[in-house]
């Protein structure tokens, strides 16, 4: 699933590639993947401009003139790409946004697990996740006061606290089992009971992976493209995840996958000791 490394690099994509376009048809070919029904959505965003591509957490925001935003998940396998219109369509290309310079937009999905609402500028953040969606993971949004409050009032693993994201926007299974390793924390550990340093350590890491993933374009693990068709690189980069078996970068120790609410987790036995 794309994290937030990997949307935020499809958002740069998409608003090199389509920002200022104007849409002049849609074509929806998988009626349940879009809201409103389809005959509203692709009437409604007829002619409309795309004036911006913004995210929040794992959430596209695009933004069309009339007052409109989309807000695209893309869940397991979403994909954009821009094509020339003469191109036949592929099997999984579920809706086409048609734009003035000849080119499309489609929006590719072998799963069929992402989703499209158009919503009126401003409603964006009343849609499925975003209404309680937690800080974006940056310096200024996730401070340390804020990370330490809801660390400290709760009993839950560091696994399963990174991936809510009502507690922290944008972290999935790869980059929440990067962090952990690179914070010395085990992923099974009580959250309340980490010490000021590991915290300051945890937020330093968390900042310090995600500035390295979005660098290298994202993590390309299964069939992840950016909106260019381009892969990302930050696999090669990874520390623990996908990496069982294998010796630690850090002291030689053999990698270990372990289950922890109800994902794969991989860490450092020796690094990442239990309390
Ligand atoms: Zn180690």
């Amino acid at each position: 699933m794309p994290e937030l490394p990997e949307v935020e690099t499809v958002r740069r994509g998409l608003e090199a590639l389509v920002k200022d376009k104007i849409v002049k048809k849609v074509v929806v070919r998988y009626s349940k993947m879009v809201s409103p029904e389809a005959p509203v959505f692709t009437k409604e965003l007829e002619n409309k401009k795309i004036l911006d591509v913004r995210r929040r957490g794992k959430y596209l925001l695009i933004d069309f003139s009339g007052n409109y935003t989309m807000v695209s998940h893309l869940r397991m396998e979403g994909k954009y790409s821009v094509v020339a219109r003469d191109e036949a369509y592929g099997k999984h290309d579920h809706v086409i946004f048609e734009l003035d310079d000849g080119s499309d937009l489609r929006y590719n999905d072998t799963r069929k697990f992402g989703r499209m609402n158009l919503v009126t500028t401003g409603e964006e953040f009343q849609i499925g996740g975003l209404k309680t969606i937690g800080p974006e993971p940056q310096p200024e949004t996730l401070t340390l006061e804020y990370l330490t409050q809801q660390l400290r009032s709760r009993k839950r693993g560091m696994k399963s606290f990174l991936l809510d994201q009502s507690m922290i926007a944008g972290l999935g299974n790869i980059y929440a089992d990067e962090v952990l390793w690179l914070s010395k924390i085990h992923p099974q550990q009580i959250s309340n009971s980490l010490t000021d340093d590991e915290i300051a350590l945890l937020r330093e890491s968390i900042f310090e992976e995600l500035q390295l993933a979005i660098e290298a374009k994202g993590t390309t693990v299964f069939s992840y493209l950016n909106a260019d068709g381009h892969a990302g690189s930050f696999q090669n980069q990874l520390h623990v995840y996908h990496r069982q078996g294998l010796p630690c970068h850090r002291c030689g120790t053999l990698i270990e996958r372990i289950k922890v609410a109800q994902r794969g987790t991989h860490f450092c036995p020796h690094c990442q000791v239990l309390r």
